[in-house]
């Protein structure tokens, strides 16, 4: 049976090249969130030919959805002969904007030396023609399946995935009985399987000052310098902290295994005038954005209490400081069991398909896994595609086709076998 599943998958090699070009050549930018609805209808069309009940999902109200700009998702499934569990692919059809340095057109989907280039090819619009392909041919192969398959196309990921993947699994759609195992086709690398990511808090520290003529600046309180005492703490007492915390998440690269903060902007005083000549004022608002990622070892508490402490120390020893704070974005991190039913299924994939043992992964950064663990309280689901993750938000962004070829038959194994079909 595997074998022909395979030879299945090698057959359409020209035609996961073909989707792949037809997805990246609809130029689904966010922000602010463009074409999204076609690129659903692609996806919802084809497969709907193939015996797929389509449904296309606004989210409405959500960020930047608009009459303009709507937020469309579409969610295909297909059930088999009998019942069973449920497969289902995820991916986001949004891609970041372009960028300069490019050398090929970046919605062109152009083929060369046996890859396709263009925004989006490899994070992860060629993930998900990949895992379209995969069940595409076990369809064919197998089409007394049991149990459902889904294919979803879900937009926002790059911003959040509050239009997305967050808005589906509010309305149950990653969440059992419905939906039982989980695979994002991110770029992770074709051997690598993902099983989650750091955590995530973002906020915002305002430190207060009070106004006066800038040539008086003792008669004000210059809400700057209190910003600045704030990073000098950061400098002497918090990085230092956080560099020497270390994890037992295998996360990529090597560097994101400790825990990390990144001064995201700081804004103070009032905007420069005509020819970006000062207000002469003393600045009584000063705010920074601090984008920390932890480790599954701390807690959201201690990572919050470590920033709080500086600044009620601060309040409590330097004249006049003052501060709020208030918080942007927390993520939970997640690290899926690497016993887990989906994390076996892909593992034995691997060995199939490329004859080597897989590497467990952690992204630094979060995806859509977020919402699926902590919104659908699904924790069956991991990353795993064809893209090479450095490639992902770069000039001349390309994916491989023979990666295409080969995650998509360790795909469809992981398929046949969470289906409980014997191979
Ligand atoms: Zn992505």
């Amino acid at each position: 049976m595997l074998e022909a599943l395979f030879r299945r998958v090698e057959d359409k090699r020209d035609d996961v090249v073909a989707l792949t070009q037809d997805l990246i050549r609809i130029p689904t930018i966010n922000p602010p969130g463009e074409a999204y609805t076609p690129c659903a209808e692609l996806i919802g069309n084809r497969l709907a030919r193939r015996g797929f009940q389509v449904r296309y999902i606004r989210a409405e109200d959500t960020p930047g959805d608009s009459a303009r700009y709507p937020r469309t998702n579409v969610v295909a499934r297909i059930e088999g002969r009998r019942p069973g569990p449920c497969v289902h692919f995820n991916s986001h059809i949004d891609v970041v904007e372009a960028g300069h340095g490019w050398t090929f057109d970046p919605f062109g989907g152009e083929v060369k030396d046996g890859k396709v280039y263009g925004r989006g090819a490899c994070d992860m619009k060629g993930g998900l023609a990949a895992s379209i392909i995969a069940v595409e041919a076990l369809l064919e192969a197998m089409p007394d399946f049991p149990g459902a398959i889904e294919i979803s196309g879900t937009v926002d990921e790059e911003s959040g995935g509050f239009g997305g993947v967050a808005y589906l699994a509010r309305l149950g759609m990653f969440s059992k009985p419905r939906v039982d195992h989980v695979i994002i086709p991110e770029p992770l690398n074709k051997d690598r399987i993902c099983l989650g990511h750091r955590g995530v808090w973002w906020a915002e520290i305002e430190t207060k000052g009070s106004i006066a003529h800038g040539s008086m600046p003792f008669l004000g309180d210059c809400a700057v310098r209190h910003m600045g005492a704030v990073l000098d703490r950061f400098e002497t007492e918090l990085f230092p902290k956080l560099a020497a915390k270390h994890t037992d998440m295998p996360v990529v690269p090597e560097g994101a295994r400790s825990s990390t903060l990144n001064i995201n902007s700081v804004h103070g005083g009032q905007p420069e005038g005509f020819d970006g000549l000062p207000s002469p004022c003393v600045p009584d608002s000063c705010r920074m954005v601090i984008d920390r990622r932890y480790l599954i070892e701390e807690s959201l508490d201690e990572v919050k209490d470590e920033v709080m402490s500086i600044l009620d120390d601060l309040t409590r020893t330097r004249q006049n400081f003052d501060y709020r704070i208030r918080d942007l974005m927390e993520v939970i991190p997640t690290m899926t069991d690497r016993d887990a039913p989906v994390v076996r299924a892909v593992a034995d994939g691997i060995r199939e398909v490329l004859a080597k043992s897989p590497d467990y992964v952690i992204s630094p950064g979060s995806y859509d896994q977020k919402h699926i663990a902590r919104i659908g309280h699904l924790h069956d689901c991991i990353a795993y595609g064809p893209g090479i993750l450095d490639l992902a938000h770069r000039p001349d962004e390309f994916v491989g086709i023979d990666d295409m070829v080969d995650s998509a038959k360790v795909m469809a194994q992981a398929t046949m076998a969470l289906l409980g079909m014997a191979r």
